[in-house]
């Protein structure tokens, strides 16, 4: 029997439960939309603070090596690599996702250069087409867009590098990762994945992967435009060619040679001086995720969506479930369908529930486990419910009403 005793009962048997206390989370809010910006861990003010008066108000310019400056983006890499499975000295932060899928994915091109093909998915993030295209078109070779189910049967010896993203932004459907890097390798081509709307969601393993990427203001809490990251594996990165070459990446950056020498190890994959503050944000807003065992995170958000889902195909009539019902390929957020997604948004906004929108009609919910209450799936739900009943959602906003 599904009621809010339940749920309770599965807060008090959870072993993450402690973890919600990290964060600063606004009063009266429930806050479903953690996988498009996490929120504020609440040590993250002062930590960045510090950096703020005594590093960069103190120590100035000798920061870069006094305070480290200098290899916070691989420092930040250190503590993402255990969240996705890689090996110390695989993954650096920095630039944004779209630049750093390019550099992952044009660096995997110029490794297969006899192939033209790049192989990528319609349920991509825009940015991540948006990014492939134009390195297509800058390095000769083609971009291939399929339907999701339908990647593995099309990768054959034209392809260079298959590029996906593991969860649908929108549906929230999760590509099997091992099996299609698997068949990528089979038909010799490299595998790139965006892990964007999984990192720190779930446990990962990038290790059988070419190279990956992802985003470090979702799941990962480092606040807005906080920088991303990239991986490569340790066997490609004597041989990866960055095609973003910067000063950053040089093996000796102050020598101002005119030429370009790569850095030895993930150090080559930096481009340009480093947005300081915002790593210290994501550096410090990782130390939620130390000693957490990300297994347990998984079998958590499993937990979440599938009680949400039941209440949805119990409750909501009206609302149709466009996530997988097969929790084995689904990520960590849920979204439901419905003509009046708009108004109906606007009205769960306006009550505290916070989620967002993917047009045309989908209301899109984030299950974060690692601040997420499981009454907090009930008490959204209660107040979905009641929007339904009694109509408020004609009330609320027009056609063009605000959203997230
Ligand atoms: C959020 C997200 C991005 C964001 O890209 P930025 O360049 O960091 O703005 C890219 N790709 C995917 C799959 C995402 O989910």
């Amino acid at each position: 029997m599904l009621d809010r005793a339940h749920f309770e009962g599965l807060d008090t048997a959870d072993p993450l439960a402690g973890l919600r206390n990290r964060f600063e989370l606004p009063p009266g809010v429930i806050y479903l939309d953690g996988n498009s910006l996490g929120p504020l861990p609440a040590h993250v003010p002062a930590a960045v603070a510090r950096v703020v008066h005594e590093e960069w108000g103190t120590d100035l310019i000798r920061s870069w090596n006094l305070n480290g400056w200098w290899t916070l983006a691989e420092r930040v890499g250190e503590r993402i690599a255990p969240l996705i499975g890689a090996p110390p000295g695989s993954v650096i932060a920095g630039d944004t996702t779209t630049v750093a899928l390019y550099k992952a994915a044009g660096g995997a091109r110029r490794m297969r250069p006899e192939r033209r093909v790049i192989l990528t998915d319609d349920g991509n993030f825009p940015t991540d087409l948006y990014a492939l295209d134009s390195l297509a078109g800058s390095v000769d070779a083609e971009v291939s867009v399929v339907a999701p189910e339908a990647v593995v049967g099309v990768i054959d010896d034209t392809v260079a590098v298959v590029c996906l993203t593991h969860v649908d932004y929108r549906s929230g459907r999760r590509h099997d990762m091992a099996a299609i890097t698997a068949a990528a390798h089979a038909a010799g081509a490299l595998m790139v994945w965006d892990l964007s709307h999984s990192v720190g969601a779930m446990d990962l393993d990038v290790s059988q992967a070419d190279m990956a990427v992802g985003c470090g203001y979702k799941y990962l809490n480092g606040g807005p435009g906080a920088p991303a990251f990239v991986y490569v594996h340790p066997d490609h990165q004597a041989s990866f060619e960055n095609p973003i070459a910067g000063w950053w990446g040089h093996r000796d950056p102050f020598a101002m040679d005119t030429r370009f020498a790569a850095a030895d190890g993930i150090r080559r994959l930096a481009v340009g001086t480093q947005p300081i503050l915002s790593l210290a944000a994501l550096h410090s807003a990782l130390e939620v995720f130390e000693g957490v065992d990300m297994r347990q995170v998984r079998e958590k958000s499993e937990r979440m969506l599938a009680g949400f889902i039941s209440l949805a195909e119990t409750r909501l009539p009206g609302f149709e479930v466009v996530t997988p019902s097969d929790a084995s390929v689904r990520g960590s957020h849920v979204s439901l369908a419905h003509p009046e997604a708009r108004r109906i948004m606007t009205a769960l906004i306006d009550r505290g529930v916070v989620g967002d929108l993917r047009p045309p009609n989908l209301l899109r919910f984030g299950l974060a486990p690692s601040y997420l209450r499981y009454v907090d799936i009930w008490d959204a739900v209660e107040v979905l419910v009641d929007i339904m009943q009694t109509e408020a959602w004609r009330e609320a906003g027009g056609p063009e009403g605000p959203v997230t």
